[in-house]
């Protein structure tokens, strides 16, 4: 099962932090997947490679220490606009998990893994210097015009959690992985990254609801709760969602 055309691959949020043993969220056996994902980027041909980062700052709402709370304690939120909710005739709520700080702007932490980084950011730089130099050139296609490899964070706003790197939780903000994907052309996403149960699954279901043929790379990515994995899975199935592993994408 080769890859269709107009594929995006998306890593999401492959950064020091979520990474044994030193980060502050790590997710249990996170670095066993930074050298498969490096090699995907080379390996199969994309039509747009994205890498998420979280990037909150550092007195971001869904930190535990900014409540006076213990981490991965659970926390009562107000919608951010006051909006009232139609069932309830009062201001919307969502109880959402507390986390330790993690990918504070401007600190390593923030920082995209070293080994995963370097592929990243040198496909990045090989394709500026290919549209640089062909920018001149009559034959001015959408890859000339619209970059192939991109960064996107989110989490930066400080009174929302952003799961999803396509929205925050309220589906109020909007980053703009949707808009890059749409100019790309890409009709199929694969995710890969960091957590399964948390960015990964809501990038992957709000990709859905944008009507991308969505598709995940399961052992290319880790949960917070591995005991949770059979869960997390039929939150996928139930989304409509396509679970695969890397060996499924060397099949013909
Ligand atoms: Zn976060």
């Amino acid at each position: 099962m080769p890859i269709k055309p107009k594929s995006a691959l998306i890593v999401v949020d492959l950064q020091n932090d979520f990474l044994p043993p030193s980060g502050s969220l790590a997710v249990q056996g996170g670095r066993e997947i930074i050298q498969p994902i490096t090699d995907l980027l080379v390996s199969e041909d994309w039509d747009a490679i994205v890498a998420t980062r979280d990037f909150h700052p550092k007195d971001h709402f869904s930190f535990a220490s900014n409540w006076d709370q213990a981490p991965f304690s659970s926390k009562q939120f107000t919608h951010p606009l006051q909006v009232i909710d139609p069932n309830t005739q009062k201001v919307g709520t969502k109880t959402q998990i507390l986390w330790p700080d993690h990918c504070v702007q401007e600190t390593e932490g923030s920082e995209l893994t070293d080994t995963f980084a370097n592929g990243f950011y040198e496909m990045m730089a090989k394709e500026k210097k290919i549209s640089s130099s062909s920018s001149s050139s009559s034959n001015s296609g959408i890859r000339d015009t619209i970059p192939m490899v991109v960064e996107v964070k989110k989490g930066y706003l400080v009174d929302r959690e952003y799961y999803s790197a396509f929205e925050d939780t309220w589906g109020l903000h909007h980053t703009e992985l949707h808009n890059f994907l749409t100019k790309r052309g890409i009709v199929n996403i694969y995710l890969v990254g960091l957590a399964y149960d948390f960015c990964v699954l809501n990038t992957a279901i709000s990709g859905t609801k944008l009507n991308y043929n969505t598709v995940v790379i399961k052992d290319l990515s880790r949960s917070v709760y591995p005991d949770k994995l059979e869960e997390t899975d039929a939150v996928y199935r139930e989304n409509g969602i396509q679970i695969i592993t890397c060996e499924d994408l060397k099949k013909n």
